[in-house]
């Protein structure tokens, strides 16, 4: 079987991070979220990190050549049966540097899967999203809520908000993913391998339309 390679694209609060993690389990591919990466490096102060925190303090995007650099490592690691983006490109410019830094490698992108939900619906989801300060651990109180409303299942620590998912920071990145994402959708779209799942279902109803969208795409590639 070949690779897989999956570019996610969607609102901030689409539920990008609960399908990657369930793509991740179910193919066995490799989960690039340039989120977590980007948390990691702030979090342990490199060089990276603190360029990019001044940024992320702002609810901004991190510019260009920092984020595609990253892709760029992480890209040429061990690949598993393929990969799923989260996160990247949120760019034209980024989308355009991805598809060379593949083509550099012999690799291909098999879909790019866009998670519609409208902006009502994102803010709601985002306000009740919480993460633990040990582990990284995601939960969200109305679908995947905690057994104890302010611990982490996995390992009991403090459930906090990020600071980018309050309204104010949420209105913010709603704004500049319209503005410099949407080009992003236009730009696979172009190129045909454009998948669109509806992300107002629940994340089971989601799942399986991944899927079967993914299913379908394998499909059409062999015929
Ligand atoms: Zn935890």
């Amino acid at each position: 079987m070949s690779e897989l390679n999956i570019v996610l694209l969607g609102p901030p609060g689409a539920g990008k991070g609960t399908q990657a993690a369930r793509l991740q389990e179910d193919f066995g591919l490799q989960y690039i979220a340039t989120g977590n990466i980007l948390r990691d490096a702030v979090r342990d102060g490199t060089e990276l990190g603190t360029k990019a925190k001044e940024y992320m303090d702002r609810g901004d995007l991190v510019p260009d050549d920092l984020i595609i650099a990253m892709i760029k490592e992480c890209l040429q690691h061990e690949r598993a049966n393929g990969f799923i983006l989260d996160g990247f490109p949120r760019t034209e410019r980024q989308a355009q540097a991805l598809d060379e830094e593949l083509e550099q490698l012999a690799r291909t992108l098999n879909a790019a899967l866009l998670i519609d939900v409208d902006e009502q619906a994102v803010v709601e989801r985002l306000s009740q999203r919480r993460v633990c300060v040990k582990g990284q651990h995601n939960f969200h109180m109305a679908f995947d809520p905690p057994k104890h409303p302010d611990r982490c299942d996995v390992d009991g620590s403090r459930l906090v908000q990020r600071d980018d998912d309050r309204p104010e920071v949420i209105q913010h990145r709603l704004r500049q993913y319209r503005e410099k994402t949407a080009p992003v959708i236009g730009y696979y779209e172009r190129q045909g391998i454009l998948r669109r799942v509806d992300g107002s279902r629940s994340p089971d109803e989601v799942g399986d339309q991944i899927r079967a969208t993914l299913a379908a795409v394998r499909f059409e590639e062999q015929v």
